[in-house]
């Protein structure tokens, strides 16, 4: 009988910048090997948005279409056109959007049919739950696209298995079980599963826990050489199906009709300038955004800072522009108001240093553009990433951020960093002396390594092992149809 010899991906993101950001990047991976093609189901708001990052390889032949299913927004009393989790006009309609989501299964399915050739897998993120039942009905294997890294899923294995957070009080550091490293943290650092959560209820987190062990295997967004114990131990969790295939940023074709920043930057000197975001969708209080603000100035390094919608309001607008701060900083602070082109601006040579929130793709951004970080962590996992980032690796400086600050609930917990801690961790990456130069180079070393991985090296690999993987999976199982 005829051997299968191509695979057909259905990629299904999760509607949040950082989980598609990466998942577009993956469809250009996948596609550009030989035996497969890529569907990459998605919205229509989202389509727009991710699209052009494609076309244009598409239009010179990449294999990679877009299914636009269109989302249930104003059913589920969404606004028109609310499409992604940061376009929500507030947390309180997290519900509401999960709802809208799940209603895409059923449209998905409608479709499934008629999609040629037909699916071999479906690769998609750890939250689209509902994608665990589709695979399942159809007969194919699903793959999780998982978004962090290996340290984080080893992390939360062994704190599962050990239960030694059970009886922690919040505040007090303890030893993280089972880890190659010696690491210690407090349970108020711990990601929201282990921390009382409010963002999401422990009934979702075990249907999280449940589809993940029924999954064939995991796609990891890191290289083997950034984590390589942790990348090992969790291997052996998951029966050797882990791919690690990243960093993925290296792969997006960014495109460059930023040129002002850019611009800007080009003036500078190389090393100079400090890069400040805290992601797509991180909610800041005013008070600590401001306290930021004047770290950022007490420095006297260059600066570019990127400020969210979600973080800004009148408070801080009118900081900004009236009561003076652009005017204080002007000759050598940039202040962005909208969505700054984050890995264009991390690989300009001007820039020396990254203050990032910690969210997975922010790290592995400033890892592959070989950049030393200060790290100040806000929410989920990034607690845990800045771990890996000062202590495991060496390349970042902690603000000393001491709680995970739950969505919705910013206003409670007010400013837990003062701009004096910001000041000295911006100074003491920033700095010229030999630790900075240490860890200047070190952070460049990593750079190197990453790159190599995605062009020819361990990633680039693991995706070939990946494909083959499936291709036998494939045959294996139209033998068996055919007998
Ligand atoms: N990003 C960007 N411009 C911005 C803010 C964010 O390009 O102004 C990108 C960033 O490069 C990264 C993603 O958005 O790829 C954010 O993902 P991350 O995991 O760092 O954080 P999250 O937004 O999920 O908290």
């Amino acid at each position: 009988s005829e051997s299968v010899k191509q695979l057909h991906f259905l990629l299904i993101p999760l509607l949040a910048p950082g989980h598609t950001i990466p998942m577009i990047a993956m469809a250009k991976l996948l596609a550009q090997r030989r035996s497969v093609m890529v569907t990459i189901v998605t919205t229509p708001v989202n389509a727009i948005r991710y699209g052009p990052k494609l076309q244009q390889h598409i239009n010179s032949g990449l294999p990679v279409r877009f299914l636009e299913l269109p989302f249930p927004a104003t059913e589920n009393g969404l606004p028109e056109g609310c499409e992604s989790a940061d376009a929500l006009p507030g947390l309180h309609l997290l519900p509401n959007f999960s709802a809208a989501v799940d209603m895409l299964q059923q449209r998905l399915e409608q479709r499934f049919d008629s999609l040629n050739p037909r699916p071999s897998c479906i690769l998609s993120d750890k939250f689209m739950l509902w994608t665990d039942d589709t695979a399942a009905k159809y007969k194919i294997p699903r793959i999780i696209f998982d978004g962090m890294s290996c340290f984080k899923q080893l992390t939360t294995h062994h704190l599962y298995a050990s239960k030694v957070f059970d009886e922690m009080p919040d505040s007090e550091p303890f030893v993280l079980p089972g880890l190659p490293d010696r690491i210690e943290m407090t349970r108020a650092q711990l990601p929201p599963e282990f921390n009382y959560t409010r963002m999401a209820t422990s009934e979702q987190l075990e249907r999280v826990r449940e589809t993940e062990s029924r999954a064939y295997g995991m796609v990891i967004n890191s290289f083997d050489e950034l984590e390589e114990e942790y990348v090992k131990e969790f291997k052996k969790l998951k029966g050797g199906k882990v791919w690690c295939i990243g960093p993925l940023s290296l792969s997006n074709s960014t495109s460059i009709d930023d040129q002002h920043y850019l611009k800007w930057l080009d003036l500078k000197e190389p090393g100079s300038v400090v890069y400040a975001c805290f992601g797509s969708s991180s909610r800041v209080t005013p008070p600590q955004l401001m306290e930021l603000g004047l770290a950022l100035e007490a420095s006297k390094s260059q600066f570019i800072w990127v400020i969210r919608g979600g973080d800004r309001g009148e408070e801080v607008e009118k900081w900004l522009s009236e009561y003076g701060f652009e005017n204080r900083v002007k000759d050598r602070g940039l202040v962005i108001r909208d969505w700054a082109p984050q890995v264009l601006i991390l690989s300009h040579p001007s820039v020396g240093g990254f203050l990032t929130h910690c969210g997975w793709n922010s790290i592995l951004e400033g890892v592959s553009a070989g950049v030393p970080m200060i790290t100040w962590p806000q929410f989920a996992e990034q607690f845990l990433n800045e771990k890996l980032i000062v202590q495991v690796l060496g390349i970042g400086v902690s603000v000393g951020a001491p709680v995970v600050v739950h969505w919705g609930e910013e206003d409670k917990f007010g400013v837990t960093v003062k701009s004096e801690e910001v000041k000295t961790a911006i100074e003491s990456v920033m700095d010229v002396g030999f630790e900075g130069n240490e860890r200047r180079k070190k952070a460049k070393a990593l750079g190197m390594v990453a790159k190599k991985a995605i062009e020819g090296g361990s990633s680039h690999h693991n995706l070939t092992l990946l494909i083959q993987d499936l291709l036998e999976l494939a045959n294996v199982r139209s033998q068996k149809s055919l007998t």
